[in-house]
């Protein structure tokens, strides 16, 4: 990746993403579950664009989402209502019914609906079920979802009530859902979601699918441990098999990374400012800062951050920081190479949630972004303009 030529095609900031690299990551999941009968399920939250997603799509992978907002980006990029799994959480009846209109597989995540559901629809609507197996995993508390205190997902110890709904409509469930939360270490934890999820799918008859979310970790820093893919698959083609012995039928294993798919693709470029030397630190300041890259002060997330422009220069540590007016700290005591004003600095790992999670915050425009893919480089979206800013504000006359 040329990114000082990109730096000198596109002005910066700029989000840009490695096509190559997201295909890669693709097949790196289908060869690691080859002996499952596998549908991979983009969670499309982490990254929505729909150049990505029609990369995404031409990978024959399908897509997850979490708004009807989601779902109509991914149609228009191409995906199949029926390739398209809706997951959303705490939304209105409304929006499910939005959804089922538009031809998807609905994902309910709480008994209040999952009556409302059936019903409307009895079992004229197949619908899935997400289950909380209660299982901890994932880094960050915020993105740890499968514990007793989430929101998320019905809890296993409610089967019996979901049953009785399920009885009572008649409710046709296709599928059972679970996705314990970002950053799976260990094997042994997801395999113990996974056998509760297959002990539960013995409550119903019709299942199609059962979906085992996301979660797969991938490395932000040269010797982070990751998710063991391999190990991960073979155990659980060998859980698998034993199911299906005792269900009677085989049923697709689907999955939703979002994170695992994208992250690695996206590079964040930004250039310095200032260098500021303080009595205690030599601060980096960045044209960038929380309105386009949350995640370090949102998830206390760690982005590797190279200096492009002067790559033999001698390492020295500096405090990266963005313009913001808020403590928008990048990163702390961080080994980079000599930055000078000007430079071009690289945040590496900005695929998921980057863009997505930008703002307009201190009224500043949202940068472009960029696909690079089969030497080909893409401009997929414009940089606001001060149009866009102001494009849905309405000055009062009155006064
Ligand atoms: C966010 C989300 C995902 C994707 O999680 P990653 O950590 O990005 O892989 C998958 N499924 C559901 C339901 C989600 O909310």
């Amino acid at each position: 990746m040329d990114f000082l030529q990109l730096a000198q095609d596109f002005e910066l900031p700029l989000y840009v993403y490695d096509g190559e690299k997201i295909v890669e990551k693709i097949n790196q999941l289908r060869e690691a579950f080859a002996d499952l009968p596998l549908k991979i399920k983009y969670a499309v939250k982490a990254l929505s664009n729909i150049s990505i997603l029609k990369l995404i799509k031409s990978q024959g992978v399908g897509a997850d989402v979490v708004s009807i907002q989601e779902a109509h980006i991914a149609i228009k990029a191409g995906f199949l209502p029926d390739e398209i799994l809706f997951t959303p959480n705490g939304v209105s009846f409304e929006e499910i019914q939005q959804a089922v209109e538009l031809g998807i597989h609905i994902n309910i995540d709480n008994l209040s609906t999952l009556e409302r559901f059936g019903n409307e629809y009895k079992n004229s609507v197949a619908c899935c079920i997400r289950i909380n197996p209660h299982i901890l995993a994932g880094g960050n508390s915020k993105i740890q979802v499968g514990h007793i205190d989430s929101k998320f997902g019905i809890s296993v110890l409610q089967m019996r009530h979901v049953l009785r709904i399920v009885e009572h409509y008649n409710i046709n469930v296709s599928g059972l859902h679970m996705h314990t939360g970002s950053d799976i270490l260990d094997a042994s934890a997801f395999l113990r979601g996974a056998e509760i999820l297959f002990e539960n799918a013995m409550l119903f008859k019709n299942l199609k699918f059962l979906d085992f979310g996301s979660g797969f970790k991938v490395a932000y820093k040269k010797d982070d441990i990751v998710t063991d893919l391999t190990d991960l698959g073979q155990k659980l083609t060998l859980a698998y098999q034993d199911f299906c012995k005792n269900y009677g039928k085989n049923l697709e294993i689907w999955f939703e990374p979002g994170k695992y798919i994208v992250s690695e693709s996206g590079y964040f470029l930004v250039k310095t400012n200032v260098i500021k030397q303080t009595p205690a630190n030599i601060f980096v300041a960045v044209d960038s800062g929380l309105n386009h890259l949350i995640r370090p002060m949102f998830y206390d997330a760690y982005h590797q951050i190279i200096n492009v422009s002067n790559p033999d220069a001698p390492l020295r540590i500096y405090n990266v920081v963005g313009y913001i007016c808020e403590t928008d700290t990048f990163g702390i005591d961080r080994q980079i190479n000599e930055v000078r004003e000007g430079d071009i600095l690289v945040f590496k790992n900005a695929g998921a949630y980057g863009f997505m999670m930008s703002s307009n915050y201190n009224s500043r425009f949202r940068p472009a972004e960029v696909l690079v893919y089969k030497e080909k480089t893409h401009l997929i979206r414009q940089r606001e303009t001060m149009e866009d800013i102001l494009k849905n504000q309405i000055l009062v006359k009155d006064f």
